[in-house]
């Protein structure tokens, strides 16, 4: 069984314990950096970037989950977690770090000009089938450019953000707009753990 941990300084930590619990995974807290020594896979949840960002400096995160990032640990961000995985923020705050583990650059809060919350279905490959999945964005990020080796696996299918990229992964490394976490579907959390499972260990 994956040991995955959920990064717990703030946000929707509960939600991805559970998500993962149910998809079968051995879900852990992390908030100290031997927690974060011992997981096979990290999540970052849903919550505020910038909050997030002074925390992991408070905790003394930063830099040994960049590391281990940078070591091609598994990692999955919703929401907020997207946006600290990113390589490029727009929209953010100077002072807001953020971990560059995926070739993004994505804009905060960018759905916020027509609408704060709303919910659509999505296909997301690899994840969806024949039955799209509910997705709900709050106060969310939309990728706005993507660089090579990042794959694009969901689209907004209609409305005003028609065509926003809220899905995608490079390597060990998934991000979604939206967040899973709240709905019962526990499919892109399946998806992660299948992740974690197969993770290619690079050669010595
Ligand atoms: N708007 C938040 C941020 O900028 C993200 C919102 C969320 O995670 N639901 O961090």
């Amino acid at each position: 069984t994956p040991r995955i941990g959920v990064l717990a300084l703030q946000g929707d930590v509960r939600e991805h314990l559970a998500a993962l619990d149910s998809a079968g995974a051995e879900a852990i807290t992390v908030r100290r950096a031997a927690e974060l020594e011992s997981v096979d896979g990290i999540v970052i949840p849903g919550g505020e970037s910038t909050t997030m960002s002074h925390l992991l400096g408070v905790f003394g995160l930063y830099e040994p989950l960049r590391a281990r990032l940078a070591d091609g640990l598994p990692a999955y961000g919703s929401c907020a977690g997207m946006i600290m995985l990113a390589s490029n923020i727009l929209d953010t705050r100077p002072d807001a770090r953020h971990l560059d583990a995926l070739d993004i650059t994505v804009r905060r809060n960018a759905f916020g000009r027509q609408v704060e919350s709303f919910e659509t279905d999505l296909e997301i490959a690899g994840v969806t089938d024949e039955v799209p999945m509910r997705a709900v964005f709050i106060r969310a990020p939309w990728v706005e450019k993507v660089g090579d080796g990042v794959e694009v696996l969901a689209k907004v299918p209609d409305g005003p953000a028609a065509g926003r990229v809220v899905a995608v992964r490079q390597g060990q490394v998934l991000a979604t707009s939206f967040h899973p976490e709240v709905t019962g579907d526990r499919r892109v959390h399946a998806y992660f753990v299948d992740m974690v499972r197969h993770r290619r260990h690079p050669a010595p």
